[in-house]
């Protein structure tokens, strides 16, 4: 990385080794973590990998294959990490890391057998967030896999919310799923009666239990909820036909039927009787939210494990690309180098890699934020029962006042005593913390599989013909394929984009983004190579394009920043993305820089791996920057009328006759004007008077800031492509084709 004591001549030797990635990912002092990275990479290099290469994938159908895959996970501990102790896990403490590693490991092979262990989770989760403690006790242990000598099967799970067209589907609130009461004798649990139809619900091949959303159907329920749905209920649990899906074949995903009668204990959190009628405590949208919150981050990781998954075998490919052939002699540079002595080629990787890193350290990144929340959540439930703040508009009045306090702390000095109520403070702590949460779980889903998907094509074109083949190394066609699901399933970018506008516009995360540009200034002061500070130009222009679009109106006055005027505030949602996948990015790199030395096995080769990262993240905050800035620039301008040969327009520009005058005072003047009027009306052809830029001149001038901020920015692109030249890699892939 340049730094002021520069290790700038070293090269990267070898790609990442895993005592690398725990320090930037921030797990090298979590020993379980890094075990189960390894038990995780046996079953995806092992039995994932031998299913995938023998044409597993072939078939919609859930095969006796595939479900071995199932006691795979059992006996690597992957079911487990969902689990506490208590229930028959072995992770203690928050498991939002665990379980993106997890995914990351899986991904990294196949997408179909990530999502088919994730999918068992996504069914826990809704019971794990919001239900009570009884439906805890009983799934969690049934789900939980067979200790050592115990015989038993653990019980799958299925998430059942989309349902068929014109239902369920991004709009999460039309719901056609029925609740009704069956039977209801006074002073006895009520039964009730589940209609609900599922559209591509994964896991529903084996699942043994499904939490589904309903709505009531029956006045004696209010609203809708979450039920748990059990496969031995009475009734008909039908897991209708095999999807035919072209992505992730090692899940089963089907269209499920289900007319059960369950007792009502199984509404997911309970429910309370007012005046004779059943109240669940949670809607199935409070549950979905609290849900989804965290299981979409692990969705965006799986995308950035399949982009770093890609680099080995296409440096492989490269390099070997031209051997065998007459004229490639061993020594000569078609033999020794192949594809990689062509600038493109290894320029596009370097694209690839760089996505790659920005998205894991995103995710990550979002991971770890969660994981610090978890806790902090149950504290401020505590507080606030203590404070005795009841009632959810009580409990947001005193969030909403505790927010305005710590936006304001945020901003002071580092060294303002002020400040230190921020970090003694849980609940200043919580709302930070929540606040960034908001912003990172959908950013992370929306830009890592998005995006990611973009990239995955541009990895497999990097194989040339072989990339769309069965036989490519690394499956990178099939990645490709799969990481539109990816960014398709728990909310297409649609959902996390229509999230984003509403919280990236919070007063707390602002004032937070905003402190963030200053760290960006500081950090590229002592390591100016590192594309900091485009960074942080390009931050703050995105700061001054929110403000502008929130005032501001189009040419008919209509306000530009609202929910329905999805085509100001999308893009906007974009734009940020793509500036906080990068800063993620940067800060691990700081964080092996710190770190890195206290480890003998890193310390030895951390120059070059500082160097060669450092100028990833360095074209990755170019590409970022400019991305920003083109989406940026359309929404400043692309609202106003552009003026045409009108008389309105006329009024901005320079007659003939009168510029010959001006010339006298003004010497030279007439060079410079572009839209004169001929004496009789005629007018450069063009489509009208040059637009004004109408009070964006700071706009201009950041926009100006940062194209030149981009100086060095294909500098260190050639430096990071020799490298890629030069980086050694094992004789084969660890896992079959
Ligand atoms: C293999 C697979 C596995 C799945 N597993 C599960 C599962 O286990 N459980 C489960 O419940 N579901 C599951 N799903 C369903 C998945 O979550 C949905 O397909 C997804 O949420 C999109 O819904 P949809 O297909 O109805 O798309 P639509 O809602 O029809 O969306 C189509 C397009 O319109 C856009 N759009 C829709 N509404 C808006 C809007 N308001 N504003 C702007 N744009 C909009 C969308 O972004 C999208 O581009 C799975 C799907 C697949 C393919």
């Amino acid at each position: 990385m340049s730094t002021a004591t520069s290790h700038k001549l070293e090269f990267v030797r070898t790609l990442p080794t895993d005592a690398v990635r725990q320090i930037q990912w921030n797990f090298a002092d979590r020993y379980d973590l890094q075990m189960l990275v390894q038990s995780a990479r046996a079953v995806a290099r092992g039995p994932v990998a031998r299913l995938v290469a023998d044409g597993g994938r072939n078939s919609h159908e859930w095969t006796e294959a595939k479900a071995e895959l199932l006691d795979a996970f059992d006996r690597a501990g992957i079911t487990g990490v969902f689990m506490d102790p208590e229930e028959g896990g072995f992770l203690v403490g928050p498991k939002n890391l665990a379980l993106a590693l997890v995914a990351f490991e899986l991904a990294w092979v196949d997408g179909g057998a990530a999502t088919a262990s994730l999918a068992g989770c996504l069914a826990l989760a809704p019971i794990h967030e919001r239900g009570t403690h009884e439906q805890k006790e009983r799934y969690m242990r049934l789900a939980s896999p067979p200790q050592p000598g115990e015989d038993r099967k653990p019980w799958r799970g299925a998430f059942c919310l989309t349902e068929p067209i014109p239902y369920v589907g991004v709009d999460t609130g039309m719901l056609d799923g029925k609740l009704r009461v069956a039977d209801w004798t006074p002073g006895k649990e009520p039964l009730l009666q589940v209609e609900k139809r599922g559209r591509f619900i994964t896991n529903i091949g084996f699942a043994n239990f499904v939490t589904a959303a309903v709505d009531s159907a029956d006045e004696r329920i209010k609203g809708s909820c979450m039920v748990i749905l059990e496969e031995g209920d009475p009734g008909i649990f039908d897991r209708g036909t095999a999807t035919k899906k072209m992505v992730h074949q090692l899940s089963s995903t089907g269209d499920p039927v289900f007319q059960l009668g369950i007792p009502a204990s199984r509404i997911v959190g309970g429910y309370d009787i007012q005046q004779g009628v059943i109240v669940p405590r949670y809607s199935h949208s409070e549950v979905i939210e609290a849900v989804f919150r965290r299981t979409r981050v692990t969705v965006g990781v799986m995308t950035a494990a399949k982009l770093l998954s890609a680099v080995e075998p296409i440096i492989r490919y490269q390099r070997a690309r031209f051997r065998g052939a007459a004229t490639a002699t061993p020594g000569s540079v078609r033999y020794e180098m192949g594809l990689q002595a062509r600038e493109d080629a290894l320029h596009r990787l370097v694209d690839v890699w760089a996505t790659g890193e920005a998205s894991a350290s995103l995710g990550f990144h979002a991971a770890r934020v969660f994981d610090e929340l978890d806790p902090l959540e149950r504290e401020i439930d505590e507080l606030v029962s203590q404070r005795g703040v009841r009632g959810a508009r009580a409990k947001a009045k005193l969030f909403r006042q505790v927010s305005e306090e710590a936006a304001e702390l945020v901003l002071l000095p580092k060294d303002d005593p002020k400040r230190a109520r921020l970090k003694s403070d849980p609940l200043c702590r919580f709302l930070l913390l929540d606040s960034v949460a908001d912003v990172l779980c959908p950013a992370a889903k929306l830009w890592n599989t998005g995006w990611g998907t973009h990239m995955m094509r541009e990895a497999v074109s990097l194989m040339g013909g072989y990339g769309i083949t069965e036989d490519c190394p690394g499956f990178l066609g099939n990645k490709w394929m799969d990481a539109q699901l990816e960014a398709t399933y728990e909310g297409p970018e649609a959902v996390q984009r229509r999230q984003l506008s509403v919280t990236m516009c919070q007063p707390l995360f602002l004032a937070q983004f905003r402190s963030w540009i200053r760290e960006m200034r500081a950090i590229a002061s002592d390591h100016p190579g590192t594309g900091a500070c485009t960074l942080a130009t390009a931050m703050t222009l995105w700061l001054w394009t929110l403000d502008r679009l929130t005032h501001a109106k189009d040419a008919e006055g209509a306000k530009l920043y609202q929910s329905a005027r999805q085509g100001v505030t999308f893009p906007l949602a974009d734009a940020l993305c793509w500036l906080l996948a990068v800063r993620c990015q940067i800060l691990d790199v700081l964080e092996l820089e710190r770190r890195g030395g206290q480890d003998p096995s890193v310390a030895e080769g951390l120059a070059g791996f500082l160097n060669f990262f450092g100028d990833l993240c360095h074209v990755q905050s170019a590409r970022a920057s400019g991305e920003a800035a083109r989406i940026l620039a359309e929404l400043v301008f692309g609202y106003n009328r552009h003026p045409a040969w009108d008389e309105a327009g006329y009024q901005g520009c320079f007659r003939i006759d009168e510029l010959d005058e001006l010339e006298g005072f003004v010497p030279g003047i007439s060079a410079c004007a572009t839209d004169v009027i001929g004496p009789d009306g005629a007018h450069p052809p063009k489509a009208g008077p040059c637009a004004k830029c109408n009070g964006a001149e700071q706009f201009l001038l950041l926009h100006n800031k940062l194209d030149t901020c981009l100086t060095g920015a294909r500098l260190a692109k050639d430096r990071a492509a020799e490298a890629l030249a030069k980086i050694m890699i094992p004789e084969v892939l660890d896992y079959p084709a």
